[in-house]
C-alpha cells in the first residue's frame, strides 16, 4: 500500500512536469557514449545495407541466367558469390560490434542511472523512508533500470534498421512492380493500428506487474529481514500465505500482459504472412500474364521476407520501449522527489561546536499524523551539561532527539546550536558534531572492526581498539575466534544485544563528537552489560554535551538534570533529589520501578 505513495507522487508530478523535461533527461544518458553510439549506428546502417543489396545480386545473377547474355556466367556468379561472402563477413562483423559494445554502451548508461538513483537515495530525508519499502526501492534500483538499458541499447538501432529496410524494399518493390507494392502498402497503416492498441494494453499489464514485482521483493525483503520473528512466532505459514497473495497479484497482471503479447506478436506476424501470400498469388498472377518476370519475382519475394525481420524488429522495439519507459517513468518518479531536507544556499559550514542545544518554542508532528508529537517546547541544554528525558513510552523522547541532528524539521520554533539556527547550517557538518547510539542498534554486515571504523572511515586499526577499550568492547572482542576480524552476520545477528550496544558506544566514541544523544536500551540488556554499557557511557558523556533517554531510572541518578516529559510538554525537571523531593510524576515512575 504504502509504496503507492510514490506512484502517487509521481503522477502528480507527471502532470506538473513538462513532458520535454523528461524527454531531455532520458536522452541526457547518450552524453558520455557519443562516440559508442555513432558507431552502433553506423553497424546498424551497414547491417540494413547488406540486407537490402543481397536480393539485388540475386535479381542481378538471376537476369544474366535467364537472359543469358553473359559469356562468362560461372566466372561471375563465382565472383558475386565471393563478393555477397564478403559482404556477409562485414555485416556479422557489425552485427557482433552491435550485440558486444552496443549492449556494453546499455550497461554502462544503466550503471550511471543506478549511481544517481542511488546517490539520490542517500539524499532523501526519514520522511520518504518511513513510507516506503527497501524491497520496492530495490526493485527501482536493478530490474528497472536493467530494461532501460535494453532499450537506449536496443531503441536507436531497431529504428535505423527498421526505417532503412523497410523504407529501401518499398523502393525495391515500387521499381519491379508498383501496384502491386501500392497494394502491399496498404498493410502498413492496418498493421501500425494494430500495433498501437495493443502496444497500449501491454503498456498498462506491464505497469502493473513491474509494481507488483516491487510488492514481492518488499515482501521478500521483509519476511527474510525478520525470520528470527517469523520462527519464534511459528508464523512461516502465515507468512507463505502472504507471499502467495503477492505472488498470485503478480501472475494475474503477468497474465494480462501475456495475452495483450500474444495479440500483438501473433496478430503482426500474420500480417507480415499474408503479405507474402498476396505476392505469391498475385506475383503469380503477373507472371502468366507476362507483367512480371522470373527473376523480378524471385528479387520480390526476397524483399518481401527482408520485410518480415524489420517488422519483427518493431514489434520488439515495442515490448522494449514499453518495458523501458515504464522503467523510465518509475526511475524518475524517484529522482524527481526533492529531498525535503537541504541545505540552503548559504548554509554555513559548523566546525567544531561548543554543544549548547536551546529549543524554542518548538512543535512538531510526523507528515501523516493528525497530533503534534512534541508540542511548544522550551528546553536549554548548556554546553557539556549531561541530561537525561524521561518519561512514558510514546511521549516523544526518541522524537525529540531526532529533531537536533534534523532528522526531521520542526514544524514550529526552532533550535538554536550554539546560537545557529540549525535550519542555517549545513546538514553534514551538524551531524558531523552529533554522535548516537540509537535504541535499535544497527550494525552492518562485515566485521567487528569494520563495523567500529564506521565512526571514522580512516581510522587506524590502534584508534579502533582504543574505542573498544572505552566501551568496553575490548574483553569480549578478543574472546571471539577472530578477535576484530570476527564476522558478525547480517545486522550483527552473531552478537548479544549488550555487545551491539557497545560496538555503537564505540563506534561514537571513535567518531569523537561534542554532542552525544543515547537513547538507552539498557532494559533489554542484563545486569552485568547493563553496568558495562553504562561504565562506558559515563567515560563519553565526559566534557561532551550528553542527551540520555533513560528507560530504567537508576542509569540516571548521576544526571546534572532530569526532564519529564508528559502529554503537555515538559512537567518537572530537576536533579534525582530535588524530583524526588517533589514527590511528583518522577517519583511516582521512580518508586514503580523500584518494586519491581
Ligand atoms: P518515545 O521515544 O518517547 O517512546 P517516540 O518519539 O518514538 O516516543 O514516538 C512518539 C510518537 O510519535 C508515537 O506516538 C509514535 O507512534 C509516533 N512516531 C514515532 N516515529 C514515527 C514516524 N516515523 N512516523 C510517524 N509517527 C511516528
Ligand atoms: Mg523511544
Amino acid at each position: 500500500m504504502k509504496s503507492l505513495s510514490v506512484s502517487k507522487a509521481g503522477s502528480q508530478s507527471d502532470a506538473a512536469r513538462p513532458a520535454h523535461t523528461r524527454g531531455k533527461k532520458f536522452l541526457s544518458y547518450y552524453k558520455p557514449y557519443m562516440g559508442l553510439f555513432f558507431a552502433d549506428i553506423a553497424c546498424a546502417l551497414i547491417v540494413s545495407a547488406i540486407t537490402l543489396f543481397l536480393p539485388l545480386c540475386a535479381q542481378y545473377i538471376t537476369k544474366n541466367i535467364l537472359e543469358g547474355n553473359d559469356p562468362h556466367e560461372l566466372r561471375d556468379i563465382a565472383l558475386l558469390g565471393a563478393f555477397m561472402l564478403t559482404l556477409v563477413v562485414i555485416q556479422t562483423l557489425c552485427t557482433m560490434f552491435i550485440d558486444c559494445q552496443g549492449h556494453m554502451m546499455g550497461a554502462r548508461m544503466q550503471s550511471d542511472m543506478r549511481t544517481e538513483l542511488f546517490e539520490h537515495y542517500q539524499k532523501l530525508s526519514f520522511g520518504f523512508y518511513d513510507e516506503q519499502k527497501v524491497g520496492q526501492l530495490m526493485t527501482r534500483l536493478t530490474d528497472d533500470t536493467f530494461w532501460l538499458s535494453e532499450l537506449y541499447h536496443h531503441g536507436p538501432e531497431d529504428i535505423v534498421v527498421t526505417f532503412l529496410t523497410v523504407t529501401g524494399a518499398f523502393i525495391i518493390l515500387a521499381k519491379i512492380n508498383l501496384e502491386l507494392t501500392l497494394l502491399l502498402f496498404l498493410f502498413l497503416p492496418l498493421m501500425t493500428m494494430y500495433a498501437l492498441y495493443f502496444n497500449k494494453k501491454m503498456n498498462k499489464a506491464l505497469r502493473s506487474s513491474k509494481d507488483r514485482i516491487g510488492d514481492i521483493n518488499a515482501q521478500v525483503e521483509d519476511t527474510l529481514a525478520g525470520i528470527r520473528v517469523v520462527k519464534s512466532f511459528t508464523n512461516e505459514e502465515a507468512e507463505k500465505r502472504k507471499f502467495a497473495y503477492a505472488n498470485r497479484r503478480f501472475l494475474a497482471s503477468r497474465s494480462d500482459g501475456y495475452r495483450s503479447e500474444a495479440y500483438f506478436f501473433g496478430g503482426l506476424g500474420a500480417f507480415a504472412q499474408l503479405m507474402t501470400i498476396v505476392v505469391i498469388v498475385l506475383g503469380g498472377i503477373a507472371i502468366v500474364h507476362a507483367a512480371l518476370d522470373l527473376a523480378d519475382m524471385l528479387t520480390y519475394l526476397l524483399c518481401v521476407g527482408i520485410l518480415v525481420d524489420p517488422i519483427k524488429k518493431l514489434i520488439n522495439f515495442g515490448e522494449l520501449y514499453q518495458e523501458g519507459i515504464t522503467g523510465f517513468q518509475r526511475f524518475m518518479e524517484i529522482l524527481e522527489i526533492e529531498p525535503d531536507l537541504q541545505d540552503t544556499p548559504n548554509a554555513r559550514e559548523l566546525t567544531r561546536v561548543r554543544g549548547d542545544i536551546e529549543f524554542q518554542d518548538v512543535s512538531f508532528r510526523y507528515k501523516e499524523n493528525q497530533k503534534d508529537v512534541v508540542k511548544n517546547l522550551s528546553l536549554r541544554i548548556c554546553a557539556g551539561e549531561y541530561i537525561a528525558l524521561v518519561g512514558p513510552s510514546g511521549i516523544g523522547k526518541t522524537t525529540l532527539c531526532s529533531l537536533i541532528p534534523r532528522f526531521y524539521d520542526v514544524s514550529v520554533g526552532k533550535i538554536l546550536l550554539d546560537g545557529h539556527d540549525i535550519r542555517d547550517v549545513t546538514l553534514h557538518s551538524l551531524r558531523r558534531n552529533i554522535g548516537i547510539v540509537q535504541q535499535d542498534v544497527y550494525l552492518f554486515a562485515g566485521t567487528i572492526a569494520e563495523n567500529i571504523r564506521y565512526g571514522k572511515l580512516d581510522a587506524s586499526e590502534q584508534e579502533i581498539i582504543e574505542a573498544a577499550k572505552k566501551a568496553h568492547a575490548h574483553d569480549f572482542i578478543m574472546a571471539l575466534p577472530d578477535g576484530y576480524d570476527t564476522d558478525i552476520g547480517q545486522r550483527g545477528v552473531k552478537l548479544s544485544g549488550g555487545q551491539k550496544q557497545r560496538l555503537s558506544v564505540a563506534r561514537v566514541f571513535l567518531k569523537n563528537p561534542p554532542m552525544i544523544i543515547f537513547d538507552e536500551a539498557t532494559s533489554a540488556l542484563d545486569n552485568e552489560s547493563e553496568k558495562a554499557v553504562q561504565d562506558s557511557l559515563e567515560k563519553l558523556a565526559d566534557n561532551r554535551t550528553t542527551l540520555v533517554i533513560a528507560h530504567r531510572l537508576s542509569t540516571i541518578r548521576n544526571a546534572q538534570r532530569i526532564v519529564v516529559l508528559s502529554e503537555s510538554g515538559i512537567s518537572e525537571q530537576g536533579t534525582h533529589e530535588e524530583l524526588i523531593a517533589l514527590n511528583s510524576a518522577y517519583a511516582n515512575l521512580y518508586n514503580m520501578q523500584a518494586k519491581i
